[in-house]
């Protein structure tokens, strides 16, 4: 029999792919013999790849690839785009290993580390993160992603040092419970935390995008992190309730000083201005909450639509 593949590898690499191109020649470079290293000492491996909806050749490479390696190459090809989270779903639906390793395709996580999150996996952990040292990141994507860990950490019970780094390692159990998730807006590390009963960080090396460009705008960004605060929160909700409470205390108690100064003053006319300024302030904040509902009434929309979450056009993998 050929190396590994026994029907069940022991282990699973998961990569989504979307226009790589340019990276992926330099990834299966680094990447096979890493896991080929592993797999010498006695641990089976498949990769999965996702090709999602790519408009470059990444699709051809992907292909050409798994004819090289048939034996522990598969190949998920979407119809479409749907995102990075959507990718690893897919290939974590597809994927056979005991344990389950994601790994970006831009060659930001090095491929040599995976042999250190695996040793962890043996110490018995069941989720194992990681902490970029040595970030190679603009600084204002570093400033912009510990503002919103603090704020994650604050409102969620999710612990993670370093949401943004996608070399994680995953057992089966936690894989299989993220399966039976059918959410459609998601983050995977944070919903593999919330499963995961004995979790763990270690520190990996990070390097620069090996090629092409990062594939998340400013926009995507904040639509992200609005995915990570609202699928495992309704802190912002309730926040927004209690603000609400307090304000109409507050506007209350100023009604009644109006009042009671007409009685006694006499009418008024001054002030006019300040008084714009807190309505505007008011109504500022009152847009903000109806935008936070719409928040969450999307998500509840999308969620009943039951629409499929994405659509496999082939899936690339030898028969045995
Ligand atoms: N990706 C994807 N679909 C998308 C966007 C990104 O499959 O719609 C993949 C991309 O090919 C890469 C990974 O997700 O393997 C992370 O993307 P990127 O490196 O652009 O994100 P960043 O590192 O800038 O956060
Ligand atoms: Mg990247």
């Amino acid at each position: 029999m050929t190396q590994a593949m026994a029907t069940r590898p022991q282990v699973s690499v998961v990569i989504p792919v979307f226009n790589e191109e340019a990276g992926l020649a330099p990834l299966f470079a680094r990447l096979y013999p890493a896991l080929d290293a592993i797999a010498a000492k006695g641990r089976s491996y498949e990769i999965v790849f996702v090709n999602d909806g790519s408009r470059d050749r990444s699709a051809a490479l992907l292909r050409e690839q798994f004819q090289k390696r048939p034996d522990v190459t598969r190949v998920i090809l979407f119809n479409g785009n749907y995102g990075q989270h959507m990718a690893i779903m897919a290939a974590f639906e597809q994927c056979r290993g005991d344990m389950i390793v994601t790994l970006d395709a831009d060659l930001q996580n090095p491929p040599e580390e995976i042999g250190k999150l695996l040793a962890k996996m043996d110490e018995g952990f069941d989720c194992v993160g990681t902490i970029r040292v040595q970030r190679q990141d603009s600084a204002f994507r570093r400033y912009a992603s510990r503002l919103m860990n603090a704020t994650r950490e604050r409102i969620t019970r999710i612990r993670m040092t370093d949401q943004g780094c996608m070399l994680r390692a995953y057992s089966r159990d936690i894989v299989a419970a993220i399966n039976a998730c059918r959410e459609v807006n998601t983050f995977i590390p944070a919903l593999a935390y919330t499963f995961a009963r004995n979790p763990v960080e270690i520190e990996v090396a990070h390097e620069e995008r090996a090629a092409g460009e990062s594939k998340y705008s400013l926009y995507s960004l904040i639509r992200l992190n609005f995915d990570l605060v609202t699928a495992f929160s309704l802190v912002p909700l309730q926040a927004f309730s209690f603000a609400g409470i307090l304000i109409s205390l507050l506007s209350f108690v100023f009604v009644v000083l109006l009042a009671v100064r007409r009685l006694v003053v006499g009418p008024e006319a001054e002030g006019l201005f300040t008084l714009f300024g807190i309505a505007f302030f008011l109504i500022g904040i009152t847009l903000f909450g109806i935008g936070l509902l719409g928040e969450y009434v999307g998500r509840i929309y999308q969620q009943v639509r039951n629409r499929p979450r994405y659509l496999v056009e082939a899936i690339l993998e030898k028969k045995d």
